[in-house]
């Protein structure tokens, strides 16, 4: 049977604040799965971002300049409306721990009801990336540590120039990291 170009295009979303290797190991992969991937970049107006829309684009696609058929744009508003926009009828999360499943099967049975075409399909983090988010390396940039081993190289001076041009970020994410 010969599938749609739809059914093969598919959207993984995020904040991507910033993008980071498990990120970037899901798209990877999910760039061999499918056709397509259009990675949707999310615009929360209840978030505040240390990296703008823009920049954020940008690093994402500085990072995935070597996958073809990978694009990247910006979104707001729900996931699965961006899906439709776009096209595609698969959205892809990634799964890092028990408690990313029960948070990731919530918003799927969610947006199962809000649209039942688009299926989620999950892709399992791999085991040297289930530790990370990017809190965590907001968090380590913050303390000044050291974040090579936790996003490419290129995008390492960005984090450490936004520690230097917003002391407060930094401060109120130290301060979580303490807290915890
Ligand atoms: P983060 O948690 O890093 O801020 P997002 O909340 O923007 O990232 O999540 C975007 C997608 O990436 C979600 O499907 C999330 O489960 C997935 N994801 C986040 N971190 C990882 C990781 N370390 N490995 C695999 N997938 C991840």
């Amino acid at each position: 049977m010969q599938s749609t170009s739809a059914s093969r295009r598919a959207v993984y979303t995020g904040m991507f604040d910033p993008v980071h290797l498990g990120h970037i190991d899901i798209i990877t992969r999910a760039a061999r799965i499918f056709d397509e991937v259009i990675v949707g970049v999310g615009i929360n107006p209840e978030k505040l971002p240390w990296f703008s829309t823009e920049e954020r684009v940008d690093m994402l696609k500085q990072v995935l300049r070597g996958l073809r058929n990978v694009e990247v744009q910006p979104f707001e508003g729900l996931a699965v409306r961006f899906v439709r926009q776009v096209g595609a009828s698969i959205m892809i999360r990634g799964l890092r721990t028990v408690s990313d499943m029960e948070y990731e099967f919530t918003m799927s049975l969610t947006n199962q009801t809000m649209d039942p075409e688009i299926e989620t399909v999950f892709l399992l983090a791999r085991v040297e990336y289930q530790h990370l988010s990017s809190t965590l390396i907001r968090q380590i940039a913050a303390f000044g540590g050291d974040l090579k081993k936790f996003l490419p190289a290129e995008l390492v001076p960005l984090l450490q120039a936004k520690v230097r041009e917003q002391p407060r970020a930094v401060a109120l994410a130290a301060a979580a990291a303490s807290r915890e």
